[in-house]
């Protein structure tokens, strides 16, 4: 059914496209399905027609919307400088009041915000992984899983769910999905630190999860009470440092978010932790403990870059900062196009996810036939997964890292070892 709505667009910024075309191959769904209504320049025309000419929402308009991936490979490639991600997350807060996400998603939205009852689900799924149930999951749901989810993770953050932050130099933000499926990634961040002495608060179940994904789903609401439960958490008094690249870019939006005095404090403590590690004088010393004085023993890593980290971020050099002392670095042919994961993308279009997929997973195997390399790096939990269940070997930056420093008593001691 049709219906009239406003946006509530910026005019300035729906004027500044000029339709050069100049962002369409930047666009993983133009570039999938060749439909001007997949891309950058087709969206905003759309957007203008609701919001200038008084065009009523129909179904293809709000699949036009809800395809977009928003990874913002267009903002980065536009020469106009059209802020297409205040654009797209307008529409989607405003759309979601007339035609809510689907039950399922925000079933799962709201799950993330109850940290017990993910990770007791988690582990539910993770037996089911092991029974070899599987079939009993819908096929989007467990096609975005990690093929081996953890059953039981004794980690630091564990100790601090129902504390309060010690008296680290650095809070690592530990979030909701991945400390719960992929919580040995938080123990490599913790082992690198602690091997400069640098000690480390998680932020455990108190600060829980960023709201970066109800933001996704134009969920503004929602994303702004997680934004004021982690912001009141955590504090602005040291650096927050965040290993999801998703995250992160939500966590440096805060500010902006809520537009308090509080929220600019906290955005600006956060960094990203290759970022904070490529600027830290002590780098040096981890390199040093690292002691590996030649790049070209080790095997080499394909660099993904997640597009939070390159395109909202912009600091996806400060990966290959920190790892190109220490291993040698193969970069991809595609401009760092946009693996499809995009949130929960891959479980509410999972043909388009998959379609995007394929063009990274042959840039992927492009990088392979001239390199040898084997390894995709990335430093966002979501294109981890998506990569992993293309049947690729991805590992976080950072635990290629925490692999070369050895055993480290402190850390080891705080896993249970008995996934
Ligand atoms: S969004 Fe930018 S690059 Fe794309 S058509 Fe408009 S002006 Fe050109
Ligand atoms: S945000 Fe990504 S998927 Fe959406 S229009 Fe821009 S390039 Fe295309």
């Amino acid at each position: 059914m049709s219906m009239p709505i406003q946006l509530g667009l910026d005019d300035e910024s729906l004027a500044a496209c000029v339709k050069c075309g100049l962002c369409l191959p930047h666009c993983p769904t133009y570039r999938v399905t060749g439909d001007e209504r997949r891309s950058p320049r087709g969206r905003i025309a759309l957007m203008r027609a609701v919001e200038w000419e008084g065009l009523e929402l129909d179904e293809e308009w709000h699949e036009a919307m809800e395809t977009c991936i928003q990874c913002l490979g267009c903002m980065t490639a536009c020469p106009s400088g059209v802020p297409y991600g205040d654009l797209i997350t307008t529409t989607r807060a405003a759309t979601a009041k007339v035609r809510p996400p689907v039950r399922r998603l925000r079933l799962g939205l709201w799950i993330l915000g109850h940290p017990r009852l993910l990770r007791w689900g988690s582990r539910t799924l993770a037996v089911t992984q092991r029974l070899g149930l599987m079939r009993l999951v819908p096929a989007s749901v467990g096609g975005a899983l990690p093929p081996r989810l953890p059953i039981w993770y004794r980690s630091r953050s564990r100790a601090q769910e129902v504390g309060m932050l010690g008296k680290g130099d650095v809070v690592l933000f530990t979030g909701c999905v991945m400390d719960a499926w992929q919580p040995e990634i938080h123990d490599a961040v913790e082992k690198v630190l602690s091997s400069i002495q640098i000690t480390v608060d998680r932020s455990g179940d108190q600060s829980g999860c960023c709201g970066a994904l109800h933001g996704h789903a134009g969920l503004i609401d929602e994303e702004r009470r997680h934004a004021q439960r982690v912001v009141h958490a955590i504090g602005a008094d040291r650096p927050v440092l965040v290993d999801s690249a998703g995250c992160g870019a939500a966590l440096k939006g805060y500010g902006d978010l809520l537009a308090t005095p509080e929220a600019r404090a906290f955005t600006a403590q956060v960094t990203d932790i290759h970022e904070w590690l490529a600027a830290e004088p002590r780098l040096a010393a981890l390199q040093a403990a690292i002691g590996h004085g030649d790049p070209g023993e080790e095997n080499p890593v394909i660099v993904q870059d997640p597009c939070h980290l390159r395109h909202v971020q912009g600091c996806h050099g400060a990966v290959r900062d920190v790892l190109a002392p220490h291993v040698p670095l193969v970069e991809l042919d595609d401009e760092g196009l946009c693996c499809g994961a995009g949130g929960a993308y891959s479980v509410l279009q999972p043909a388009l996810a998959t379609a995007a997929r394929e063009r990274k997973v042959a840039a992927v195997a492009r990088a392979t036939n001239r390199s040898g390399a084997t390894t995709v790096v990335s430093a966002n939990p979501g294109c981890a997964m998506h990569l992993a269940a293309a049947g690729l070997d991805v590992r976080h930056p950072i635990e290629v890292l925490a692999d070369m420093l050895g055993s480290d008593r402190t850390i080891e001691e705080g896993v249970d070892g008995g996934r």
